[in-house]
């Protein structure tokens, strides 16, 4: 890992003076606009993970961006998300120069009075990243990292030792400064994503890392960037595959996009977030017949189920990238019913980690 060391801290030290210099450089020019009587014109690229076009002819999966946003003074609106944007990134510039970080909802109780909403303060953090093309770690504006990981690895962020090895099914934290970490050793021959947290708790009372070799990773529901960041940086230096357990329903399926493929919200950045290696290991709904889930552990889909599943169907890179997950997915609307990876252990508590999990990856029932 000598190499990702060097890489990483000749990469981190010259992008907060870069991003400082940018960041006056952006202040600069509005304040020359001002002070000449012009209306600043502000272009913000727009960014998708993905469209509804059912020809598939789009360029979402080029990580360009799809068009731009036009901010100007003259609109009510476009005057506040500027005031809004210039804040933040006041905050950022002092995060920058101090070497500090901060997470987004410290930076929204800065001024609650002003920004009313996180979602405000979000929107300014991506616009911030957007202009001066960067990720969101590079602003010191870090989440507080909901993951948790077991299993058969060691590794190092700055002066932390996460020394999973050394008992394989206690839960550790995700690290939340991803680029610090380091020194990666493992033993594990797949890592496997469990969407919750109930289920990585049943593995590790089950003891599942000891009778198999492999990491276990939860985002404890949709996962956060932290989360993402380290699943990306362990399939790259790991080559190791990667297998992702959800429940089946909508949410279970919209969490495994996330991780495949990005969300929406941080689609300016899925190049560095997404796990294009990702492959689904279940639940899929022709499992519950597989498996002899009985009829009371299936639920009937609500209204509001079927028009996300009906949405998620237009999803572009379904049909371009993963169509048997398309199919899968239309089955789930077919059949008009969902259910939990727990409805599984109907027959034995530890029917995930005995039967269930193993049976799927030797027999390559994954997709
Ligand atoms: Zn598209």
């Amino acid at each position: 890992m000598e190499g990702k060391r060097t890489r990483f801290q000749s990469e981190s030290q010259p992008q907060s003076v870069i991003l400082l210099t940018k960041i006056k450089e952006f202040t600069r020019a509005l304040l020359a606009d001002l002070t000449n009587g012009r209306s600043p014109l502000i272009l913000i690229d727009r960014f998708r993970s993905y469209c509804t076009l059912s020809n598939s002819n789009c360029f979402c999966a080029s990580d360009l961006p799809c068009g731009k946003e036009l901010l100007t003074l003259r609109r009510k609106s476009h005057a506040h998300r500027l005031a809004v944007m210039l804040r933040v990134m006041l905050i950022v510039q002092k995060l920058l120069q101090e070497n500090k970080h901060s997470s987004k909802r410290d930076i929204y109780y800065t001024y609650p009075s002003v920004f009313l909403d996180q979602s405000v303060v979000d929107q300014a953090i991506n616009d911030i990243c957007i202009l001066m093309q960067c990720s969101r770690h590079n602003l010191n504006v870090v989440s507080a990292g909901n993951g948790l990981i077991m299993g058969w690895i060691r590794f190092s962020e700055g002066e932390r030792i996460f020394d999973c090895i050394s008992s394989p099914n206690t839960a550790h934290p995700v690290p939340v400064h991803v680029e610090e970490v380091q020194d990666i050793i493992s033993l594990a021959q797949y890592i496997l994503v469990v969407e919750k947290e109930s289920v990585f708790q049943r593995l590790a009372n089950d003891q599942f890392c000891n009778a198999n070799h492999c990491i276990v990773i939860t985002g404890r529901g949709y996962p956060d960037i932290p989360t993402r960041r380290f699943l990306r940086l362990l399939v790259e230096n790991l080559c190791l595959p990667a297998y992702c357990l959800v429940d089946c329903d909508p949410y279970g399926f919209d969490i495994l996009t996330t991780y495949r493929f990005g969300s929406m919200q941080m689609a300016y950045d899925t190049k560095h977030l997404r796990v294009p290696e990702i492959q689904w290991l279940g639940a899929f709904p022709s499992d519950s017949e597989r498996y002899f889930v009985p009829n009371q552990c299936l639920l009937p889909l609500t209204a509001e189920d079927k028009r996300k599943v009906e949405a998620m169907l237009l999803r572009c890179y379904l049909e371009r990238e993963v169509p048997q997950w398309r199919l899968e997915l239309q089955l789930i609307l077919q059949r008009g019913v969902k259910f939990e990876i727990e409805a599984l252990s109907v027959h034995a508590l530890s029917f995930l980690s005995e039967s269930y999990i193993p049976s799927k990856i030797e027999g390559k029932l994954i997709m």
